[in-house]
C-alpha cells in the first residue's frame, strides 16, 4: 500500500555546521528519493490538495509524473499554475496549505509536496526546460484541468506577437514579476519600475540566502522573466522619481500594475526603542541578505551584539533570529503567546530549534533599558498567560502580575509585522487605501482609479509569496481585460 512508505525528508546540514554559515539548509531530494515520496500519492479523485493550494496547483497529476520520472512533464504541468516552483517549494506554508490537506495527513505523514515541487523546479533549471519557450501562457480559467500528463497540457511554446501597448509595473517581488510575466506572454511590453538596486523584492532582501538561494534560485527564476523581453529598471522609486500618473499621462503607458509590497516596519512603542542598538528586522535582513552587510569589508556593516533578543514569532522574526546566531550572537526569540500560535512556517521554527535558538514564549517586552552611552543593555519583559480569544479567534495574551524580568542583551531586533509605504498612494490621484494603509483593490486587482491595478501586500499587507502571485496572475487577466476594452492608440 502506497500510505505505508514513511514520509522522505529531504536531507539537511547538520544543526551545529549550518548555525555558523550561510548555505542552504536542506539539500532537497535525488532523483530517487522524488520518485519514492511521490509513489506514496494516492492520487485521489477529490483532491483536497488542489483545493488548498492558492494557485490550484495540478499536484496530482505533476506527481504521478514525478513517480514516472517525467521531470520534464512534471515541470510543464506545475508551470501551468505556478511560475516559481524552486521558490514556492521552499517557502509556501505547506502545512496549512496543500500538505495541510492532503489525505496521508489524517492518520499519518502527509506527501512531501513542497519538496517535490522544489526538486522539479531545480531539476527545470538545471535541465534549463522551464525558459521562456516552455512556460505557458496564463491559462484559461474556464479550461478543463488535464486528466494525464504534460504531453496533453502541453504549454504553448511561442510567444505571442507585441500587441502594441505598454503597462508598467511597480516593484519587482512576487506580485510584480508574475504580473510582468503574464502581460509578457500576452503580448504586452512591460516595464518594471523597482526601488532598490536587484529585483526580487523580499525574495531578495527579506528571506536570506540559508532558506533561498539567490544566485542558484532567484536571480535564475527572475531571468526566465527577463527573457520574456520584460524590461527590469532598477534604483526607479515611483512617487519619487517618476509618479503613477507621470506613467499613465506622460510616458505612454496603457496601465499601471502595484505590487509595492508591504515594507514599513511596526515598532511596540515601548519605552527605550529608540536606543543604539534596537533595529526593525527590515533593516537587519536587508543589511545581511542584500548588501552583504556580515563581511568584513562591506560599506553598510550590520551590528550584533554577544546577545540579541529577536520580537515576534512570524517568518521575518524566525529568519533574523537565525541570521544574529550565524552571525555569532546568542540569539532568543520573545513571543507574548505559546508555541502553538507561532505564526511562522512549521520547518522554520524545527530548524531554528535545532540551531540552538531560545524561545522566550509567553513573554512580552515592556521596556528597551541602555546603559550610560545610550546603547541597549536589557529587555524588561513581563511574562503572559493566555486569556479569552480575540477578534482573530486567537486567545489573548494577558501580563502576569508582578513577573517583570530582565533579559540581557545589546541588540533588539523588532519582527513585529509591516504595512505598506504610503508614498505611491499619497503621489497618486485618486488611489483608496483603508485604515491599515493598505491599497484598495477588488479580486482581480483593480483599483479606484481607472488604469491603475494593485496585488501582493501592498493590498493585502504582509502575507505570503503564493499570495502575492495568485494577485498578480489575476491583475494581469484583468488589466488584459481593460486594455482590450478601452481605446489606447498603440
Ligand atoms: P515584495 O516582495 O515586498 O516586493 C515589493 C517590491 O516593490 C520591493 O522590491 C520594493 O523594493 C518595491 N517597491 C516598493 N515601493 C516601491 C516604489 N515606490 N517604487 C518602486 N519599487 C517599489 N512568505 C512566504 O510565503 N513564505 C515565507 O517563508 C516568507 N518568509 C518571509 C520572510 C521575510 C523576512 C519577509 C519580510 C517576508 C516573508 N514572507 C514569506 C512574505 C512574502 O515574502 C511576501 O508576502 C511577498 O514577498 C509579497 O510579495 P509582493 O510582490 O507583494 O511584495
Ligand atoms: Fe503547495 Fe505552495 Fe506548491 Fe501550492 S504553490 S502546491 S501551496 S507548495
Ligand atoms: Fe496525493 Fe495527498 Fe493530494 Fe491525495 S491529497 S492526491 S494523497 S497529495
Amino acid at each position: 500500500m502506497a500510505n505505508k512508505i514513511s514520509r522522505i525528508e529531504a536531507r539537511e546540514q547538520d544543526p551545529k555546521t549550518r548555525a555558523r554559515n550561510f548555505e542552504e539548509v536542506s539539500f532537497g531530494f535525488t532523483p530517487q528519493e522524488a520518485a519514492s515520496e511521490a509513489s506514496r500519492c494516492l492520487q485521489c479523485k477529490n483532491r483536497p490538495c488542489v483545493a488548498s493550494c492558492p494557485v490550484s496547483v495540478r499536484i496530482p497529476e505533476f506527481i504521478a509524473q514525478v513517480r514516472a520520472e517525467d521531470f520534464a512533464g512534471a515541470a510543464a504541468t506545475i508551470a501551468l499554475d505556478s511560475l516559481f516552483p524552486s521558490i514556492c517549494g521552499r517557502v509556501c506554508p505547506q502545512e496549512s496549505q496543500c500538505e495541510g490537506s492532503c489525505v496521508l495527513g489524517i492518520k499519518g505523514q502527509p506527501v512531501n509536496i513542497g519538496k517535490l515541487e522544489r526538486f522539479v523546479g531545480d531539476w527545470a533549471l538545471a535541465a534549463e526546460v522551464s525558459g521562456p519557450a516552455a512556460i505557458p501562457l496564463a491559462p484559461d480559467p474556464a479550461a478543463t484541468p488535464p486528466t494525464t500528463g504534460a504531453a496533453e497540457a502541453a504549454p504553448t511554446t511561442t510567444l505571442p506577437a507585441r500587441n502594441g501597448h505598454r503597462v508598467a509595473v511597480v516593484g519587482s517581488g512576487p506580485a510584480g514579476l508574475t504580473c510582468a510575466a503574464d502581460l509578457a506572454r500576452l503580448g504586452y511590453e512591460v516595464s518594471v519600475f523597482e526601488a532598490l538596486h536587484r529585483p526580487g523584492g523580499v525574495l531578495v532582501y527579506g528571506i536570506p540566502e540559508f532558506r533561498l538561494p539567490k544566485e542558484r534560485i532567484v536571480a535564475r527564476e527572475i531571468a526566465k522573466i527577463v527573457a520574456l523581453g520584460v524590461h527590469i529598471e532598477t534604483d526607479v522609486v515611483i512617487g519619487r522619481t517618476l509618479t503613477v500618473d507621470q506613467l499613465l499621462d506622460d510616458e505612454g503607458f496603457s496601465a499601471v500594475f502595484v505590487g509595492s509590497g508591504a515594507g514599513l516596519p511596526f515598532f511596540m512603542g515601548i519605552p527605550g526603542e529608540n536606543l543604539n542598538g534596537v533595529v526593525s528586522a527590515n533593516e537587519f535582513l536587508t543589511r545581511a541578505n542584500l548588501m552583504g552587510a556580515f563581511e568584513p569589508c562591506s560599506d553598510t556593516p550590520i551590528f550584533v551584539g554577544t546577545r540579541t533578543v529577536v520580537v515576534g514569532g512570524g517568518n521575518v522574526a524566525m529568519d533574523a533570529v537565525r541570521t544574529a546566531k550565524r552571525l555569532g550572537s546568542q540569539a532568543s526569540i520573545v513571543y507574548r503567546r505559546s508555541a502553538e500560535e507561532l505564526p511562522a512556517r512549521a520547518e522554520e521554527i524545527h530548524h531554528a530549534r535545532e540551531e540552538g535558538i531560545d524561545f522566550q514564549l509567553l513573554t512580552n517586552p515592556v521596556e528597551v533599558l541602555g546603559d550610560e552611552s545610550g546603547w541597549v543593555r536589557a529587555v524588561r519583559c513581563v511574562r503572559m498567560e493566555l486569556g479569552a480569544p480575540d477578534a482573530s479567534g486567537r486567545r489573548s495574551p494577558v501580563p502576569v502580575p508582578d513577573s517583570e524580568f530582565e533579559i540581557p542583551c545589546e541588540c533588539v531586533i523588532m519582527a513585529l509585522g509591516t504595512s505598506p509605504n504610503p508614498l505611491i498612494a499619497s503621489t497618486t490621484s485618486g488611489l483608496d487605501t483603508n485604515r491599515r494603509g493598505c491599497l484598495v483593490a477588488s479580486p482581480e486587482g483593480a483599483t479606484s482609479r481607472s488604469g491603475v491595478f494593485a496585488g501582493g501586500d501592498a493590498v493585502t499587507g504582509a502575507a505570503t509569496v503564493i499570495l502575492a502571485m495568485g494577485a498578480g496572475r489575476r491583475a494581469a487577466q484583468a488589466i488584459h481585460e481593460y486594455v482590450s476594452s478601452h481605446s489606447f492608440s498603440s
